[in-house]
């Protein structure tokens, strides 16, 4: 328990060198459960890179079908709620903030960013919060429609709190809009909102807007639709694994990157390449799988949770 906001850690689960996930309940309800992650980038020690994930909704009530964070949604977190848990990773390591090169909070957990409007402001907050010299911030978004004014709003944020320290993330997920409908299941940008709005959104000596795309198998991916919508000077392209969920799991998805479709993606991150983009291809690390750390499912596994879905 820390600051303005009360909060019982429940269960801190993982391996303390990639990722350790913990529950934390809020204003003593059983139903105000979120996962915050201390994480780190392997083989980097926590002084050169630290990775604190925050949620920003109690569940999330888009309901992503490869996700275990849909399910009960119980509400958004007020700001302080959000930057105690940034206060709660910090606090396990004292005074590892002021040491560290780059430490990068992720507004990425349970929950869509954008569905809540306190998180502008919990990322303008955030400096004053870590008092780390090189503190970063990231959000990750489905971009769903009517939200342009939140969108505005942060845009406003980063600009005065993380001047050209800060990463806009779309989970866009397919090139193919048909499937994409399926994958995010609520009302969303279309590709050419997200470049249109993507470039806007960016200041003079801003990291580029990322495109995620978590590959699954049966679900299109097409450079060629990338390379003709996306500006490569506005835009870099993340490929990510799907992460196995249970969720997932049930519904037949299956991860292509780490599934052994490796030479077709390498032949589509060449292309994308040879286009002019920044390509990340970040296939993690499978003891965060191992773990169970995946988004939701620490949550799913703390006394109690199984009967509040009831
Ligand atoms: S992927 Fe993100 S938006 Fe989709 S259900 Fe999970 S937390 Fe919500």
């Amino acid at each position: 328990m820390t600051g303005g906001a009360t909060y019982d850690v429940l269960a801190v689960t993982g391996d303390p060198e990639v990722a350790e996930v913990g529950v934390l309940r809020f204003r003593g309800d059983d139903r105000l459960r979120v996962e915050t992650v201390d994480g780190l980038a392997p083989p980097l020690s926590r002084d050169a890179k630290w990775i604190v994930n925050v949620s920003t909704q109690f569940g999330c009530p888009v309901g992503c079908p490869f996700c275990d964070a849909g399910g009960p949604f119980a509400g958004n977190l007020a700001a302080d709620e959000m930057l105690a848990q940034v206060r709660w990773a910090l606090g396990r390591h004292p005074g590892a903030a002021g040491r560290c090169a780059k430490l990068k909070v992720h507004f990425a957990r349970m929950g869509e960013p954008s569905l809540n409007d306190a998180v502008p402001d919990a990322v303008a907050a955030l400096p004053a919060t870590t008092g780390a010299p090189g503190g970063w911030a990231c959000v990750a978004t489905v971009a769903p429609r009517g939200r342009e004014r939140w969108f505005e709003r942060l845009q406003a944020a980063k600009e005065a709190a993380f001047p050209g320290r800060f990463q806009l993330q779309f989970s866009v997920q397919s090139t193919d809009p048909e499937a994409r409908r399926r994958l995010i299941p609520v009302p969303h940008w279309g590709l050419d909102d997200i470049a249109e709005r993507g470039r806007g959104f960016l200041a003079m000596g801003d990291r580029r807007v990322v495109l995620n795309f978590a590959l699954a198998r049966d679900v299109p991916f097409d450079w060629r639709v990338v390379a003709a919508r996306f500006d490569p000077a506005a835009f870099a392209v993340k490929l990510t694994p799907l992460n196995p969920t249970e969720r997932g799991a049930a519904l037949g998805f299956r991860t292509r990157l780490r599934g052994g479709d490796d030479d077709a993606i390498g032949r589509e991150v060449a292309a994308l390449r040879a286009a002019g983009f920044d390509v990340v291809v970040s296939v993690g690390d499978e003891r965060e799988d191992r773990v169970g750390s995946n988004c939701g499912q620490a949550v799913r596994r703390t006394a109690g949770w199984a009967g509040q879905q009831a």
